[in-house]
């Protein structure tokens, strides 16, 4: 026996053709009875996890971008920040490309170390661009040693 649709109101009942499997529930389907194009079922569950994982490609494309706009700025001695008119200044402490001072900010941050002997309150501070400002959180981590 095929592959049946495992998507129809009563699963197995579908007798139209398999065109694609759920990449989240690993559920196979037909063309209706779920997201040929987004390569997803149509369970709420599926499609909240798709729509995470886009929104992450997304923000992943772009920053890509940003960061080839910014070389190719940073290239001719321009502040990587696009359409800023001022010249480079200072270095992002994440991405490493060079802005101007309007479009750099100095942010404090605080973790804890844990170690056997016990827990130690380490301060820092970190330059980060607009684009970089969502890694933050990262060097606000607790970390286990
Ligand atoms: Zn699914
Ligand atoms: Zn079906
Ligand atoms: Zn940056
Ligand atoms: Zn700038």
């Amino acid at each position: 026996m095929g592959l049946r649709c495992e998507k129809s109101p009563v699963p197995f009942l579908c007798r139209e053709p398999v065109v694609e499997q759920c990449a989240y529930c690993g559920k196979h389907f037909c063309m209706q009875h779920g997201h040929f194009d987004k390569a997803c079922c149509k369970s709420p569950a599926c499609l909240s996890v798709y729509k995470r994982d886009r929104a992450i490609a997304e923000r992943r494309r772009w920053e890509d971008e940003r960061q080839a706009i910014g070389q190719e700025r940073n290239n001719i001695g321009l502040c990587s920040q696009p359409e800023c008119p001022n010249g480079m200044y200072v270095t992002c402490g994440h991405c490493e490309q060079l802005y101007c001072s309007l479009h750099l900010k100095r942010y404090n941050f605080s973790f804890v170390t844990h170690t056997r002997r016990g827990s130690t309150r380490v301060k820092g501070d970190i330059v980060l661009c607009e684009v970089c400002l969502p890694y933050l959180d990262d060097y606000k981590r607790d970390r286990y040693e």
